[in-house]
């Protein structure tokens, strides 16, 4: 099977996570694409490969030479809650001619050019779609067959490499993929998750999360003999979010440039709670915005004399850079991996978090790398099948070219 195939047959896997079960994995299902895993490599020679309790499946390729280092791959088999994942109906398009894409005739579902500009850098190649119904999976499931189609290429050729690890795990959408994950078995001296999007992508910085939860505690009267006795917890609510820096939000930011995200605001007259997402790449600027919800409700408390507002705040994920920096040749073995099948590096901030930087902290240093896929975690998500075919070339030259 092709890289193709292989990446067609897992999509027909329903594998949405979900955030609110609290177990692991967070739905069943997942492991019904898990047990197909194991049971494909088994068919190309992992005899290892197996499943744990929590959907986790892992298994070794062999050396074939001796190599200083184990270093392991990783995609994850969940899709986002965001969006459907079931009954994917992908159409392929050949040659694509750089025009609007009508996924869905009859629901009239487009994915047009002047919204999804990047669709232009793919002219001429081979476009992995939807049919407008559900999201495609390529996250992560393309990282998935890339993996898969680079070990199978590697245990049938003399291409020379060390041992080498593959992980494919539960969760990682819903922000559980390394809560049960067993760096310790997986025994590798670095990885790499194949998660990330464009061709030559390249990952070790991501951000640094906290969470925010601002509750206001108002009072309700009788609109009419209100004066001087209302106090009402959404005006409040309002004041503090103005309160904070208006610029610096999600849909203003880009690069390095952190942010406070209003997710929620949920309010009446008694009573407002408002739920912020703080990132920052930097972990002392990250403090600074923690720091302004505290400041801001104190500053509420003052002016009207009472205890109405209370920020609590919680800690989240870390950058995983600092862990990355003492290891930079593995950046360094990537990039040569790149450029050798011809690709351009492109080294990216991640805007969010990555289950590498997880790992990273948990001892596994494990930068993020492209997939080929696009518009994720929604029904105009596509893959590049050119991209992927070059991503498994990448990973096999890892492979070789890892001390
Ligand atoms: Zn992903």
């Amino acid at each position: 099977m092709s890289v193709k195939e292989k990446f067609l047959d897992y999509i027909r896997f329903d594998t949405q996570s979900d955030e609110t079960t609290r177990v692991t994995p967070s739905t069943e299902k997942q492991k019904d694409l898990g047990r197909h895993l194991v049971e494909n490599m088994k068919q190309i020679g992992i005899e290892d490969a197996f499943m744990d309790e929590w959907g986790y499946v892992y298994g070794t390729v062999p050396a074939n030479c001796e190599r200083k280092n184990t270093i392991g791959f990783i995609a994850h088999m969940d899709t986002s809650p965001d969006f459907s994942g079931k009954d994917v109906k992908a159409r392929i398009i050949e040659n694509y001619d750089g025009t609007d894409i009508v996924l869905n005739e009859e629901l009239g579902i487009v994915t047009a050019v002047k919204d999804f500009p990047n669709l232009l850098q793919h002219v001429g190649k081979t476009l992995i779609v939807t049919d407008g119904t559900t999201l495609l999976g390529a996250d992560d499931k393309a990282g998935i067959a890339e993996i898969m189609q680079a070990v199978n290429d590697l245990l049938h050729s003399d291409i020379p490499h060390g041992k080498i690890r593959i992980a494919f795990t539960p969760d990682e959408e819903v922000g559980g993929g390394t809560a049960k994950f067993d760096v310790e078995g997986f025994g590798c001296d670095f990885a790499y998750t194949v998660d990330g999007g464009d061709l030559g992508e390249l990952e070790y910085e991501n951000f640094n999360g906290a969470s925010a939860k601002v509750t206001v505690t108002g009072r309700n009267v009788h609109p009419g003999s209100a004066k001087d006795k209302m106090i009402n917890a959404s005006k409040i609510a309002m004041e503090f979010d103005s309160l904070l820096p208006q610029r610096e939000v999600p849909e203003n930011t880009e690069g390095y440039e952190g942010f406070a995200h209003l997710l929620a605001f949920n309010g009446e007259v008694e009573h407002a709670e408002l739920i912020y997402l703080i990132r920052d790449h930097d972990k002392a600027k990250l403090d600074a915005r923690k720091d302004k919800f505290l400041l801001a409700a104190d500053f509420l408390n003052r002016k009207y004399g009472r205890e109405l507002v209370k920020a609590e705040v919680r800690d989240g994920y870390l950058n995983m850079k600092e862990m990355i920096l003492p290891h930079m040749q593995i950046i360094d073995i990537a990039k040569e991996a790149m450029k050798k099948n011809g690709v351009e590096p492109k080294i990216v901030p991640i805007r969010g978090g990555t289950d590498g930087a997880a790992l990273s902290f948990m001892g596994l240093p494990c930068p993020n790398m492209c997939t080929g896929g696009d518009n994720m975690h929604g029904k105009h998500e596509f893959a590049v099948l050119e991209s992927m075919e070059t991503i498994v070339e990448i990973i096999k030259s890892i492979a070789e070219i890892a001390e």
